[in-house]
C-alpha cells in the first residue's frame, strides 16, 4: 500500500475552479464571494450504519459527497468547497481509486472543489464539510413555515426505501421501476437547482433523508406549526406506502411556500425538469401534529416513525 501522501496526491488532489488555495498545505485558503453569508455544514458515513461493507465504492464516493451536498440544497445555498476526513482500513488502492472516482463525478457535477481533508486507518468511516454560499438572510430555515402554506415534496420519495427493500429481498421490483429506485439509493441526486430556485418562493425547507414523514416533522416543530396532508396516489397500506412515508435516503426536498405563490412552484417543475407534488397544507397550532384524511375525508392523527440513530428506526 502507498504511504497516506501518495494517496493523497494520487486520489484527493486535483485541480481547484474557485480556491486560493487548496491540498498540500497546512489549511487550506478560500474567498467567499463578496457579500456572500458561508452555510457550513457535515455528514458522516460509517461503515455498518450508512452504507454495507461490500458497497460499491464508486457509489459509495458519490453518496458520501451528495449527502452533504443535499444540504447545502436545503438551505438554498450554492455548495462551493468541501474537505474530506477518511478513515480507511488497509483498502486495496483499487478501492480507494473508484471511491475518488465517484466522489469527483458529485465534485464535478455541483462545481464544488475539494480543498483538504484528512487520512487515517481505521474502520471504514468518511466525514464531510460543505460551505456554500447564499446571499445574507436568504437562507431557507426549517423554522419559516406558516399556517395557510402549501406542502410540497419534489421527485418521487420512498424510491431509495423500496430499492432498499428489493436488496434485502423484501419485495421483488420489476424493470423500469428496479433501475429507478436502485438509482435513487446508489446515486442520489442532490436538489441544487431547486434550492437555487426556491430563494424567496419557500417559507421553510429540509432534506429528506430520514423519511417524509420525520424531516416534515422537523420543519413542524421548528416552525411551531402542524400539517394536514392529502398525498396524491399513496396507496392506503403495504410497504410502497410505508417507505414513502418514513423511508430514508431520497435526499429530495420537503419544502412551504405559501398558497398565494402556487403558479410560481409549478413553474419549476418545467424549469428544472423535476416532479414537484403539492401534499398538504400548513396548519396553525402544534396538535394535532400530523393529520391524514379518513375514508370520508375527516383528518385522523398520525405518528411517524422515521430514522433515528438512537431511538427505533423504521429501516
Ligand atoms: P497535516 O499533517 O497538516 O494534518 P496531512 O498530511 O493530514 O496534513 O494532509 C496533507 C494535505 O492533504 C492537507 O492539505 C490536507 O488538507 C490534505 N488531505 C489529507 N487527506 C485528504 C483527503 N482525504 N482528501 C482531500 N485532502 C486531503
Ligand atoms: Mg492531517
Amino acid at each position: 500500500m502507498p504511504s497516506e501522501f501518495a494517496l493523497i496526491d494520487r486520489y484527493f488532489r486535483r485541480r481547484t475552479r474557485h480556491t486560493v488555495l487548496g491540498v498540500g498545505d497546512d489549511g487550506a485558503i478560500v474567498r467567499p464571494s463578496a457579500g456572500m453569508e458561508l452555510v457550513v455544514s457535515t455528514d458522516m458515513l460509517v461503515s455498518g450504519t450508512h452504507f454495507l461493507p461490500d458497497a460499491d465504492p464508486e457509489d459509495l464516493g458519490w453518496k458520501t459527497l451528495a449527502v452533504n451536498v443535499s444540504d447545502m440544497a436545503a438551505m438554498g445555498a450554492q455548495p462551493r468547497w468541501v474537505v474530506l476526513a477518511a478513515a480507511l482500513p488497509a483498502a486495496t488502492e483499487s478501492w480507494i481509486e473508484k471511491f475518488s472516482r465517484g466522489f469527483f463525478a458529485c465534485a464535478d457535477q455541483f462545481g464544488i472543489d475539494v480543498i483538504g481533508g484528512d487520512t487515517t486507518k481505521g474502520p471504514r468511516n468518511f466525514c464531510v464539510t460543505i460551505f456554500g454560499e447564499v446571499p445574507p438572510g436568504q437562507a431557507l430555515l426549517r423554522s419559516g413555515a406558516q399556517a395557510g402554506d402549501d406542502v410540497w415534496v419534489s421527485g418521487h420519495v420512498g424510491r431509495a426505501a423500496l430499492g432498499l427493500a428489493h436488496l434485502q429481498s423484501r419485495i421483488v421490483l420489476e424493470e423500469p421501476d428496479r433501475s429507478e429506485c436502485l438509482a435513487a439509493l446508489h446515486r442520489p441526486q442532490p436538489r441544487v437547482a431547486l434550492g437555487l430556485a426556491l430563494r424567496g418562493l419557500a417559507t421553510a425547507a429540509i432534506d429528506v433523508s430520514d423519511g417524509l414523514l420525520a424531516d416534515l416533522g422537523h420543519i413542524l416543530d421548528e416552525s411551531h406549526v402542524s400539517a394536514h396532508l392529502d398525498i396524491p396516489g399513496l396507496p392506503p397500506t403495504g410497504i410502497e406506502r410505508e417507505c414513502r412515508l418514513s423511508g430514508g435516503d431520497d435526499y429530495e426536498l420537503a419544502f412551504t411556500a405559501p398558497a398565494a405563490l402556487r403558479g410560481e412552484v409549478e413553474a419549476l417543475v418545467e424549469r428544472l425538469g423535476l416532479a414537484l407534488t403539492r401534499i398538504g397544507s400548513i396548519t396553525s397550532g402544534v396538535s394535532p401534529r400530523l393529520t391524514f384524511p379518513d375514508a370520508d375525508g375527516n383528518p385522523v392523527e398520525i405518528h411517524p416513525s422515521g430514522y433515528d440513530h438512537f431511538g427505533s428506526g423504521a429501516n
